[in-house]
Formats: C-alpha cells, sequence, structure tokens
C-alpha cells in the first residue's frame, strides 16, 4: 500500500470552512494583510540575523547588545546560541524599564483568587517593589546566580514574584505544577538539584484546600539538599514548621529590603527548567536561557494576540507549564501588558466561572485549551450565555488539537463570530509558539493552527526523510532553530540531541503528525507515537477524534489502537457523551455510522467503550498511551502515571473494559 511505503500519515478530515477577521478587527490590528506577514516571513528565514536583531532592540532592552545574533548546528555537535555576548535581565525587562513611563501604574498583574471576593492588583510599580524584596531575600539566604530554586505553588501572586526574584538575581526557577504529588516534586527536586523550594501552607481547589506543604514535607524527606523552604501563608491556618529550614514568606518580606540591583545576565545563561507534562512518557527537565526566551515571548505575545495597551490579557493557564510562563509572565509582563492570574477552576462554583470572570474584568483576550472549551461545551450554552462576553475581541486555544466543533462553538457561542481564534501549537521545548494565525491578517480554518511565526520554517516529511506532498500527512519537523528554542535537558547533554535530533538529522523533531494544505496551512494530527496502522492506512487520532466529536451527543472522544487479527491494528474509541445524553448500544451504531459516513469506512471504529472521564495529564490533555494499554488488555503494564490527573478514572476505565470486549 502506498500509504506504508512512504511512511505518510492519511488524512481523513475535510473541512471547509474559513473565516476572514472582521474589518474592524483588521484595521487595528499590528499587522493587516497577508502579504505583509509573507514579505516579514520571508524575511526572518532569508535573513535571521537582520531579523531578530531588528526584534531584539525593538522589544528588549539591553545592558550591553551582541556580538553575533544567530549560531547554531542541527547536527553531529547540536547546539543554538543566540545574541552571543548579550547582557540583560528578564525582570528588568519585565519591571524597570516600565517604570520610566505611565505604565508605572498601569496594573501589571490582576489576581483573582477562588473564593470571589479575594482578588489583588498589583502595578508594575508595586509588583517591581515585591518582586525586589523578594529577591533580597532569597540573597539573604545565600541564593546566587545559577542556583535552582523549586517552586511548588498554587496560583497566587507570590508564584509570580517568586519566578522574578529569581530572575532578578540569576537564580534559575523550576517550577512544579502545585497539584502534583509529593513523589512527583521529590523528582523534580533531585533532577534539578535544588537547594531552595518556595511554597504555601496550603492551596485552594474547586473548593477543597490542597497541603502544599505536607506534600512538600513529604518530598523534602527524601532531598535532604534542599537547606531553605520558604512558605506563603496562603490561608490562616498553621501547618509544619521545621526550625532552621522552614520560614514564612510573610516574615521574611516584613524584614527585607527594596533595594535590589537587576544582575547582569548573558544572553545564555539559563532562566528556568521546567518538565513537560508528560504525556509521552517521562518528562523532560527542558531548560531555557535568557536572551532568545525573553524575545521570543515577547515578540510571539505582541503580534500573535495583537496586544493593545488598554487590554485585559487573560491565560487560564497554570503557571506550572510553560504557557504559564511564557504568556502569564514573561511574555505579557515584558510587554507592557495587563495579565490576569485566576487561581480557580473552570466549572467551580457554577460552570460559568470563567465567563464571571471575564464580565468582572472586562477581559479583552481570553486564551484557554481545548480540554476546558470541550468541557464547557458539555455543560451547555446557556452559561457563557448567561454572561456579559461583549468586552471580549480575541481568543485562543493551546494544548491539544482543537476539534472543529470544538472551535466553532469557542467562536460562536463565545466570540459571537466577532472574535478571531488563534489556534496555537507548540512545545515545552519551544519556549512560545510556534504556529498560529496573526489574528488581523490570516483567516482561520477550524482545527488549523494555521501558519508559522516568523523565523519558524517547519517541514512535513515522510518516515524516509523525503518531503511529503501538499495533504500528505507526516512528521512535523522544523528546519532551523528560533531565539526560543530550549537550549538543553538539564543535567543530561546528551538527551537533548538524543531526544531531538537524532530521528531526522538537520531538523528539530516535534514528534507531532501534521499536514500541510494547499493554502500553507498546518493541522495538527496527533502525536507520532499515537499513529494507527489500520490494514496499513496509517491515521492520525485527531481526526477520527474530531469526527466522533461533531456528532450532537458527543462531548469528548479520544481513539488508539489495539492489536486486531485481520487489519493489523482495530480503531478503539473512548467516548464521553454530553450532558442528560444516555450511553446505549443504539448510540454506539450511531457513532460508527456517523464516523463512517463523515470521513470513511477506513476510519470507522471496532469497539466504542463510553466512560465518564478519560485520562489526563494534570494540564488536561489525553493520555493516550494509557487508552493504548487498556484497549489491547494490557492493564498490568500503564507505564509512567505519575503525571495522571485522576488515578480513579484509569480504573473505572479498565473496568469498562471487560465489559465492553
Ligand atoms: P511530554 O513531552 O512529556 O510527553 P507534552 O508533549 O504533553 O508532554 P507539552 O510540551 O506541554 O508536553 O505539550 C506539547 C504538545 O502538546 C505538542 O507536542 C502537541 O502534541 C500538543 N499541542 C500543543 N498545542 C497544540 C495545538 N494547538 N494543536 C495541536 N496540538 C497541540
Ligand atoms: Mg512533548
Amino acid at each position: 500500500m502506498k500509504a506504508e511505503k512512504t511512511g505518510s500519515v492519511e488524512s481523513l478530515l475535510t473541512e471547509k470552512r474559513i473565516f476572514s477577521p472582521s474589518s474592524e478587527f483588521a484595521e487595528k490590528a499590528l499587522l493587516k494583510s497577508r502579504q505583509q506577514y509573507e514579505e516579514m516571513w520571508r524575511r526572518s528565514i532569508e535573513k535571521p540575523d537582520e531579523f531578530w536583531a531588528e526584534m531584539a532592540e525593538k522589544h528588549i532592552d539591553w545592558f550591553k547588545k551582541w556580538d553575533a545574533v544567530e549560531e547554531y548546528s542541527f547536527k553531529d555537535d547540536v547546539f543554538v546560541r543566540y545574541f552571543r555576548g548579550a547582557k540583560l535581565n528578564a525582570s528588568y525587562n519585565c519591571l524597570d524599564r516600565h517604570l520610566n513611563n505611565w505604565r508605572r501604574n498601569k496594573a501589571a498583574l490582576i489576581w483573582q483568587g477562588e473564593p470571589a471576593e479575594e482578588s489583588r492588583t498589583y502595578t508594575y510599580l508595586q509588583l517591581h517593589r515585591e518582586v525586589c524584596k523578594f529577591a533580597s531575600v532569597l540573597k539573604s539566604l545565600g541564593v546566587k546566580k545559577g542556583d535552582r530554586v523549586t517552586v511548588y505553588m498554587p496560583m497566587i501572586p507570590e508564584l509570580v514574584i517568586t519566578l522574578l526574584a529569581c530572575a532578578r538575581i540569576g537564580a534559575i526557577h523550576s517550577v512544579v505544577f502545585g497539584g502534583f504529588s509529593s513523589e512527583a516534586l521529590r523528582d523534580r527536586i533531585i533532577d534539578s538539584q535544588a537547594e531552595t523550594l518556595v511554597t504555601a501552607n496550603f492551596g485552594l481547589r474547586a473548593g477543597k484546600t490542597l497541603n502544599c506543604k505536607e506534600n512538600a514535607d513529604e518530598a523534602l524527606s527524601n532531598c535532604p539538599a534542599v537547606k531553605n523552604c520558604i512558605v506563603v501563608r496562603r490561608i490562616d491556618r498553621d501547618c509544619n514548621m521545621m526550625p532552621g529550614r522552614d520560614y514564612w514568606w510573610h516574615e521574611l518580606m516584613s524584614a527585607a529590603t527594596p533595594a535590589c540591583e537587576p544582575e547582569q545576565m548573558d544572553a545564555e545563561d539559563p532562566l528556568f527548567i521546567l518538565y513537560t507534562s508528560g504525556s509521552t512518557g517521562k518528562p523532560k527537565g527542558v531548560m531555557h536561557t535568557t536572551g532568545g526566551y525573553m524575545v521570543y515571548a515577547t515578540t510571539t505575545f505582541k503580534y500573535i494576540f495583537d496586544y493593545r495597551d488598554e487590554d485585559v490579557f487573560w491565560c487560564t493557564a497554570d503557571i506550572g507549564w510553560v504557557t504559564g510562563h511564557s504568556y502569564i509572565v514573561y511574555g505579557p509582563l515584558s510587554a507592557g501588558a495587563t495579565s490576569l492570574m485566576f487561581e480557580g477552576v473552570p466549572n467551580y462554583p457554577q460552570p460559568d466561572r470563567f465567563w464571571e470572570v471575564v464580565e468582572k474584568y472586562r477581559v479583552n483576550i481570553f486564551y484557554t485549551a481545548p480540554t476546558a472549551i470541550r468541557a464547557m461545551m458539555r455543560d451547555g450554552d446557556r452559561w457563557p450565555l448567561g454572561r456579559d462576553l461583549s468586552s471580549l475581541r480575541l481568543l485562543g486555544t493551546v494544548g491539544e488539537p482543537i476539534n472543529p466543533e470544538a472551535w466553532m462553538w469557542y467562536y460562536k457561542v463565545v466570540g459571537k463570530e466577532r472574535c478571531p481564534v488563534v489556534d496555537t501549537w507548540w512545545q515545552t521545548e519551544t519556549g512560545g509558539i510556534l504556529i498560529s494565525p496573526l489574528p488581523g491578517c490570516i483567516p482561520t480554518k477550524p482545527g488549523s493552527a494555521t501558519v508559522p511565526f516568523f523565523g519558524v520554517n517547519p517541514k512535513i516529511i515522510r518516515q524516509d526523510g523525503s518531503e511529503a506532498a501538499p495533504n500528505e500527512g507526516g512528521y512535523l519537523v522544523i528546519d532551523k532553530p528560533w531565539p526560543g528554542i530550549m537550549r538543553g535537558v538539564y543535567g543530561d547533554p546528551n538527551r537533548f540531541k538524543n531526544t531531538y535530533f537524532v530521528q531526522y538529522p538537520g531538523y528539530y523533531f516535534t514528534g507531532d503528525g501534521a499536514r500541510r494544505d494547499e493554502d500553507g496551512y498546518f493541522w495538527l494530527m496527533g502525536r507520532v507515537d499515537d499513529v494507527i496502522n489500520v490494514s496499513g492506512h496509517r491515521l492520525g487520532t485527531a481526526e477520527v477524534e474530531s469526527s466522533l466529536v461533531a456528532h450532537p451527543k458527543v462531548a469528548e472522544a479520544a481513539v488508539v489502537g489495539f492489536p486486531h487479527e485481520i487489519k493489523g491494528e482495530g480503531i478503539y474509541a473512548y467516548v464521553t457523551v454530553k450532558e442528560g445524553v444516555e450511553a446505549t448500544e443504539e448510540l454506539k451504531k450511531e457513532l460508527i455510522a456517523h464516523v463512517r459516513k463523515e470521513i470513511g469506512p477506513i476510519a470507522s471504529p471496532d469497539k466504542i467503550q463510553f466512560s465518564s472521564a478519560l485520562p489526563k495529564t494534570r494540564s488536561g490533555k489525553i493520555i493516550r498511551r494509557i487508552l493504548r494499554k487498556i484497549a489491547a488488555g494490557e492493564i498490568g503494564e500503564l507505564g509512567d502515571t505519575t503525571t495522571l490527573a485522576d488515578p480513579a478514572v484509569v480504573e473505572s476505565l479498565v473496568a469498562g473494559r471487560l465489559e465492553a470486549v
């Protein structure tokens, strides 16, 4: 079969809808025409030194300029370097430089706590003062340039203050998502060799308290290297405090001096370590450096979110993920934006919590994940319809392929067909967004992340390394670096090359499958590990799932392959139905017929299992590798499950499987 020989992935879905930005949006946008975009993109690829020097001058303040802009090798001795010899400080760019103009009294951070009555706003001047004080605290505890500081906190302003304070003195922060277990925390502390931990006594999540400090204590009992643990008193309740190791944040801060000069960092000095979310296996300690990352985070933020000074920007991600690093903290603050930070979850106390927050703060730009969109869609239209969302002018999504039906719901019910939707594809490793529409000039197609950002040259290649034809699915690779690309895996120099550059020397291997259509738009088709081979046809998971989600009774779907005597692999679909829908044998038949009609017999599921929930990472991505094991009956060997959000989901799926087969 053709597909097997070339190793391409077959594309099944045909999505023809296309939406142009309104003239009102386009007129005010930073980039107004596709031609303008094409010209800039071409220049960024042909003359990267000139292009990135210009961006670096325009968007970042430097203590000293560079001797060279872009230097790299994607073969043999793999390395990437940007802005050699230049000096800067990330916290200076996020704070100090905004203090000598009108922005000093602009809201930098608006924080909304989970309890409705708890909120705080920091102007740039106020945030600067807190950051300087905490930087002084860290110094007084002996933390210095290059030291690692692990941060294990709920979504509270002290988390942002900690990151910027680390950046100010040149310490490398390593944020561990506040919902992770003590084991996950311990592993990440040990891996990054941190000697300082910043945490909180408790956290709040969906009306429950999280025992952050208790988990931290458990982790620290196996981390003798940690000398200091600083504890924010998030709620007024005592916790265990070990004398000589543990300190209350507020006590240290009350004595701290607000005078703390920013350290002059080399462009290639590390800024942070962050572990990937673990969808495909053991998380990697991704390391980012200062100069390139700051240039890239700031530039992508300004162009892709088309930020204007009067806007309130809200990214709903947790700062425990890269999205929060780049688009709650570094990108927005460096751009002088107002960044909203939310402690709660979308559906507590009611399914309209997000919309209540949008209404309250008159949010203009809203950035969330497909998992949240699908959950809200499942809860019904009345929730967004019951709130005033007229302030919104741009919507964004990130984290997984967005099914066209979820995209349409977001566009219509939330955005009222007024707001462009930017579907942004990127990874922890990439530092910032690589593929996304520029909202004023790139018409959108539901389910497509559209076109590459400046400096990014993605290719679709077949298994044999040759380039795929238009609309032929293959491996998504990038053929040169961009300033935000990771510089290494912390503590493991060979893992960088071995994870990303050995598959196709000369290319950065993303691990995702995609196709590029006749307009040059990219469509992400799922992870390459998840490709299903049905009778020699190689299918991506995303398109089959999207077809299921397009059925009016389906809320969410995950598709995997399982061993099949005749076809090699069969299609096993896990389906969650919408609120109020009955999961019957009838419906299974209806769904099989639906997929058959929508995309063809080759994609019709062999087995459908209804489930009330799917296994997800703590960042909300479906973990297909676990579903694959369950479908194959290999339930004793599920692999690394430490990043799983809710282990009970797996148990119920295992039980459900026995019935389904
Ligand atoms: P691990 O690498 O540990 O398995 P992970 O890949 O889930 O975890 P992240 O870096 O948080 O960790 O996620 C990046 C991945 O998320 C991408 O490789 C892609 O598979 C998926 N992704 C992110 N944004 C999009 C998007 N807009 N469309 C499609 N897929 C996306
Ligand atoms: Mg990954």
